[in-house]
């Protein structure tokens, strides 16, 4: 054995030990006994490593002097906004990325999902520089890109060809981006965007803002492909504003669906839109992951690396006040983070990557509420912090 951590309560059960070798758990239980480095967990919660299943490491100014942001209210400002910025700036998206990768792992972070910009103005620049963040945390940190289209796929001719690029270069999900409300044509899009999909076996992970009807209708169409094109289990919708703000039949209906295609959701749980609501998305047996989006950048003066921290946001957003209920928004940036991304080996079982984190905390609904300090992390059986 590599490390035995002694007297932790996995997720506020029992005491137990763990037992680490080669980077992942050997063994879990009370009393073990074995030849290794002994770190005392004094009885601290234990948890999995956390999964932030959407952020932006590109795009971040973390630890840049403070950005001062004079956008305008419209979606379309703010991509027009970046764009200009992104052109002036000189911004370094690999320095970026790994600066926040680094603050997120600090943090107990061990997977984490990122969108990278890729349009006829970046190029393939952020690309290049988030898989570079990706090869150099390899190991502690298992990173997946995502290729975003920040621009929109039709209205600028080479995107598509970027985003095929980006899928031969390794990114490991293809991203999509309002196929209504930004493309002005969903059917075109989509039909685009799954055949992009298809042909390089990459799973989906499409941003939808589009509220209300029209966003329930782009979803129908996105439900509609997944099914024709056997792509179950491979897509997940990120935002799916529309599921919190069409009439309750309507959204149960779509839920339905999305629970047989296991299309999944991930919620940022944002304050300034409506949401789709957490505990009757789960009920429905759709899985839903949470995720940051950016973290201060040019989009949003908000945002930390700490995935308690937007648990307790996501909490708040869905009004969840019992224990059991901030569980859910604890899932949400644990296991069903791991599941709707993919990330494997997750969890505190043996066999499972030694991801672990200790907190002083009663329980998992405290951890999220009160958000305590990082007292131990674990990465891949290594001590970094
Ligand atoms: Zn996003």
């Amino acid at each position: 054995m590599d490390l035995l951590l002694r007297n932790v309560r996995p997720l506020g059960a029992g005491a137990v030990d763990v037992a680490v070798r080669d980077g992942r758990i050997a063994a879990i239980g009370p009393g073990l006994r074995c030849e290794a480095e002994v770190i005392e967990g004094e009885g601290a919660l234990l948890l999995p490593g956390l999964v932030e299943s959407h952020t932006h490491l590109d795009k971040t100014h973390w630890g840049l002097p403070w950005y001062v942001n004079e956008v305008g209210p419209r979606l379309e400002d703010r991509i027009a906004n970046e764009r200009r910025w992104r052109a002036g700036s000189g911004h370094d998206a690999g320095a970026q990325s790994l600066r926040l990768a680094r603050e997120f792992l600090a943090q107990g972070t061990t997977r984490l999902r990122t969108h990278v910009d890729v349009d006829t103005e970046a190029g393939l620049k952020h690309l290049h520089g988030v898989l570079a963040t990706r090869e150099a945390m390899r190991g502690p940190m298992e990173i997946q890109v995502v290729a975003f289209p920040q621009s929109g796929l039709l209205a600028r001719p080479g995107t598509f060809e970027l985003l095929e690029e980006s899928l031969r270069l390794g990114a490991d999900v293809l991203g999509g981006l309002d196929p209504q409300a930004i493309d002005g044509d969903a059917a075109a899009s989509l039909d685009l965007l799954f055949a992009l999909a298809l042909r390089h076996g990459k799973p989906l992970d499409i941003h939808l803002h589009e509220a209300g009807e029209e966003g329930a209708r782009t979803l129908d169409a996105i439900l509609d492909r997944t099914q024709a094109l056997g792509m179950q289990g491979k897509v997940a919708i990120s935002h799916c504003f529309c599921l919190g703000d069409v009439v309750a039949a309507r959204r149960a209906a779509l839920l339905v669906r999305m629970a047989r295609l296991q299309v999944a959701v991930i919620s940022t749980g944002t304050a300034s839109r409506p949401v789709p609501p957490l505990k009757e998305c789960v009920a429905a047996g759709v899985a839903v992951a949470a995720g940051n989006d950016g973290i201060r950048d040019a989009w949003t003066p908000y945002g930390r690396p700490d995935m308690l921290e937007r648990a307790m946001l996501v909490g708040l957003r869905n009004n969840l006040r019992r224990d059991d209920e901030i569980a859910l928004a604890f899932d949400a940036v644990t296991h069903a983070g791991a599941r709707v991304c993919g990330f494997a080996d997750y969890g505190l079982k043996a066999g499972c990557r030694a991801d672990l984190v200790l907190v002083q905390a009663a329980n998992v609904a405290e951890a999220v509420v009160a958000r305590p300090a990082r007292q131990l992390v674990i990465a891949a059986g290594q001590v970094v912090r």
